[in-house]
């Protein structure tokens, strides 16, 4: 008897453990937002789909858990962003397990595909370094994105052929919505507004998605990773920047305290210069509210349209 109840407590010990950590096991598994978004509008209620990076999380430095590993190894499709930005990732084929597809999703597009009314800059391409640094955030282009969840698409086809009918409609109605925002966004810019300048106080995430519209944004950061390095002579002078562009709009990324631009506000307050923050977004995760709010890539696309629209109407 005594045995029997110790064994129910362990049990339920168990129970309340596995409920407080939730399980990343699913049909498909993914390691970034643009692809856990893609992915569930394709399946809609037919599979299960998890988000390895826990909302709000860091995505350029996250750290892998043995959860996340038993979550890929007993998944159907693994879908992750790159070996350059899921470091974590040496050997793709051996962290699978013997029924798992494994899909790096960023051999899985055409860098200029579907863009009938303009190439990108001629200089973005003759620069090799430049060309593969602009493409590490390349899920930023919505022609791209399109090309994603076709790519998605298939491999889900793949492992669940009967409702294969339902797939494609779910992912053609998914499509079609980021275009019709692209088609609408394009004419906006093409409209007088092509070649002006925006200012962003983060990484260069986002200088495909500029391109893709003709639209410069000026990154406080060099890099295309997250880095805090700035000395404040640097901060200055971007400050100085954005005052000459007599812009009062600053853009700042998704997740993190903006503390640059925080101090740049500061710094142009002093002269009486106002300034507001606006996020223009990335894509790398969402925040826990916004995955309770069921926030979608297109969502967020309109945002960005948003706030850039917001900016470019006063200038
Ligand atoms: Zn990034």
């Amino acid at each position: 008897m005594k045995k029997i109840a110790l064994s129910l407590f362990t049990i339920i010990t168990l129970i309340i453990l596995a409920a407080c950590t939730p399980s990343k096991k699913a049909d498909i598994v993914t390691t970034m937002f643009p692809q856990y978004d893609f992915a569930r509008h394709i399946v809609g209620d037919k599979m299960s789909v998890s988000l390895l990076i826990p909302p709000g999380a860091e995505v350029h430095s996250y750290e892998v858990t043995s959860r996340d590993l038993v979550a890929i190894q007993s998944s159907k499709l693994f879908i992750f962003t790159s070996l350059d930005i899921d470091q974590w990732i040496k050997d793709p084929a051996a962290i699978a397990g013997p029924d798992t597809v494994v899909m790096n999703l960023s051999e899985h597009y055409h860098p200029t595909e579907h863009d009938h009314d303009h190439e990108l800059s001629s200089s973005a391409l003759e620069d090799d370094d430049h060309d593969h640094d602009i493409y590490l955030h390349y899920w930023v282009d919505p022609l791209i994105a399109i090309q994603l969840i076709d790519a998605i698409l298939d491999q889900i086809i793949a492992i669940d052929p009967q409702h294969e009918t339902e797939y494609r409609a779910n992912a053609l109605a998914y499509q079609t919505s980021i275009d019709e925002l692209h088609a609408s966004f394009d004419a906006y810019m093409q409209d007088g507004h092509l070649d002006k300048t925006i200012y962003f106080a983060g990484h260069n995430a986002l200088s495909l998605f500029g391109e893709r519209y003709h639209l410069n944004i000026v990154s406080l950061f060099e890099g295309f990773k997250p880095d805090a390095d700035l000395t404040s002579s640097e901060l200055i002078l971007f400050a100085n920047q954005v005052r000459q562009a007599n812009t009062n709009i600053l853009y700042i990324e998704e997740l993190v305290q903006p503390k640059a631009a925080l101090q740049i506000q500061s710094e142009l307050l002093r002269s009486n210069y106002q300034l507001t923050l606006k996020v223009l977004h990335g894509y790398h995760n969402i925040t826990k509210q916004e995955m309770e709010d069921r926030v979608t890539y297109s969502d967020l696309f309109s945002n960005n349209i948003e706030a850039i629209m917001w900016a470019l109407n006063q200038s």
